[in-house]
């Protein structure tokens, strides 16, 4: 594919979850995760549906790099990660970020909003001095729609949506290629859940971001996907395009999820 940014041939995650206690050999293991492939392009976006334990977040922490796969590989620009040089590998972290469901929970709750927001610029080295990370820090507030007065606050001073905003902001102030979207709105209350998938689009439409978007619910992954992949126990049940899956579901697992969307 000419314009693709990441994808995955064949990908098997197995966890050992029993050993044996003195030769710690493997008694048992389970398949989180068995020969998933998918192809992402730039400023599109792959939708990852199924209900809970059926392996789409292991899928993907390991299209970003937070988890190594047991079998099969993923590609980022069409290089093999697992075969990069240590530049290549950080530059394909760098351009693979994470938003994930409790906002909250994923910032440290002892750091301002500012200081949440500068520590990847700082740390990747992206702005010259102190004046050029602030100035980066309000550009990308504003792009998110966060007011500048809440850079002084604290993450349990600020709403759930607000908080969701700056995980955003935190994924995209490194200018990423690809933000794996991991159920971004499902903790939040349903009015807030569309303003933060509009804003998602239209930071999609401004910056060319792919997203790998995960969520349960069907009805979140149809507004938002180009293509979609179900899953099933670790396994993909169907996959293409997404107004093929969803308006022409070939398997009965994916014609029951439609359904189900329907009852809730
Ligand atoms: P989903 O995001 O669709 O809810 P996950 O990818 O989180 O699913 O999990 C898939 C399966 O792998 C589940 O059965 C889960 O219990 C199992 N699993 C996930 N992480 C681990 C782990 N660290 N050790 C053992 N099993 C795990
Ligand atoms: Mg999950």
């Amino acid at each position: 594919m000419e314009n693709e940014v990441i994808s995955a041939k064949n990908i098997r995650k197995e966890y050992v979850i029993k050993k044996h206690f003195l030769t710690g050999r493997v008694k048992e293991k389970v398949a989180a995760v068995k020969n998933a492939s998918f192809s992402l392009e730039a400023g599109k976006t792959l939708g990852i549906v199924g209900e809970s334990g059926s392996g789409k977040s292991t899928t993907g922490e390991i299209a970003g790099g937070l988890q190594k796969a047991t079998y099969g590989n993923v590609y980022y620009c069409g290089k093999n990660t697992a075969e990069m040089s240590s530049d290549e590998y950080r530059e394909y972290r760098r351009n693979v970020q994470f938003i994930f469901q409790d906002p909250k929970g994923s910032m440290d709750p002892n750091y301002s909003i500012r200081d949440i927001l500068a520590m990847p610029i700082e740390t990747l080295k992206i702005a010259k001095d102190k004046k050029e990370v602030d100035l980066l820090v309000d550009d990308i507030l504003q792009k998110v729609g966060l007011d500048l007065k809440l850079k002084n606050k604290y993450p349990s001073e600020i709403s759930g949506g607000q908080c969701q905003r700056a995980a955003i902001a935190r994924a995209l102030v490194v200018n990423p290629r690809v933000v794996v979207c991991d159920e971004p709105v499902s903790a939040l209350d349903v009015s807030i859940q569309a303003q933060i998938l509009n804003l998602l689009k239209k930071l999609q439409a401004e910056l060319n971001i792919a997203y790998i978007f995960i969520s349960h619910d069907i009805g979140v992954v149809n507004y938002m996907s180009d293509s979609i992949m179900v899953m099933q126990s670790g396994s993909v049940v169907e996959q293409g395009d997404a107004k093929q899956v969803l308006v022409h579901p070939q398997e009965e697992y994916t014609k029951r999820l439609i359904e189900s969307a329907f009852i809730n």
